[in-house]
């Protein structure tokens, strides 16, 4: 385990560095930018050891993996982000643990938080996954929702009882435009943001990039990159 904890410690500073660098050649202050770890396919007791490391954040997108780990690691001052597609029938499930949820990309989703938000008596924040592959589709193939589609459906989830609007959510597309131009998805994103937050002004989180595109997105003015690999390893399974 301890060998396990020098890895961590280790990837952890890399990613800490990097995200260091590229608040520097932004201009910006390195507050302004949170590491969320994406704990995917990895155990709880990884969880853990990145909480003794001074991990606060942490994300998973699949209920049936995430639930069991966060109820073991419920006693660790962590806030949980689900960043996956989510079905209805999962969401009483992930109200029970997420703080967040990344990927509100349709009103049907926002009902069934709002619903059992409401019966948790919890409040759950929400960032509207935009999906910039889109094309003409309401929606994205790894989901999210159009550009076209965010100001009714951020006027839902601000509506709604029990739900908290926070922002909005992004992971850089593999095909049509934008797809290998990171740094101008994640641009686009932060017009976006500033659109939102015309009617929003609260929902100021901007939650782009990864371990491959971190530094684009800093540069374009994330406030939140969600990290796995570089923290963690490769996984061995798509996750
Ligand atoms: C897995 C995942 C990440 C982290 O990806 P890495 O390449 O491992 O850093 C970020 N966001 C979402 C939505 C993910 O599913």
């Amino acid at each position: 385990m301890t060998e396990r904890k020098d890895q961590l410690a280790a990837n952890l500073a890399k990613v800490e560095e990097r995200i260091a660098a590229a608040c520097a050649s932004a201009g910006r202050k390195r507050e302004e930018v949170t590491l969320i770890v994406v704990t995917k396919t990895y155990p709880a007791s990884d969880v853990r050891i990145l909480s003794g490391l001074g991990v606060r954040h942490v994300a998973e997108n699949k209920d049936q993996d995430a639930a069991p780990k966060a109820a073991e690691c419920s006693d660790l001052p962590l806030t949980w982000h689900f960043v996956g597609q989510l079905q209805t029938n999962k969401v009483r499930s992930v109200v029970g643990y997420a703080d967040l949820v990344q990927s509100v990309d349709r009103a049907r989703l926002v009902a069934a938080l709002s619903k059992e938000a409401v019966r948790a008596e919890r409040e759950v924040g929400c960032l509207i996954q935009v999906a910039l592959d889109a094309g003409e589709k309401e929606r994205g193939d790894r989901g999210g929702v159009a550009p076209g589609g965010i100001g009714e459906l951020a006027d839902l989830v601000a509506e709604a009882p029990g739900l908290r609007l926070d922002g909005l959510m992004t992971v850089a597309p593999l095909t049509g435009e934008y797809a290998g131009r990171e740094r101008a998805a994640f641009e686009r994103l932060m017009d976006l943001s500033t659109d939102l937050r015309r009617a929003h002004p609260a929902a100021n989180m901007v939650s782009a990039g990864m371990s491959a595109d971190l530094e684009q997105a800093v540069a374009a003015g994330a406030t939140h990159v969600r990290v796995g690999s570089a923290v963690l390893g490769v996984r061995a399974r798509l996750g």
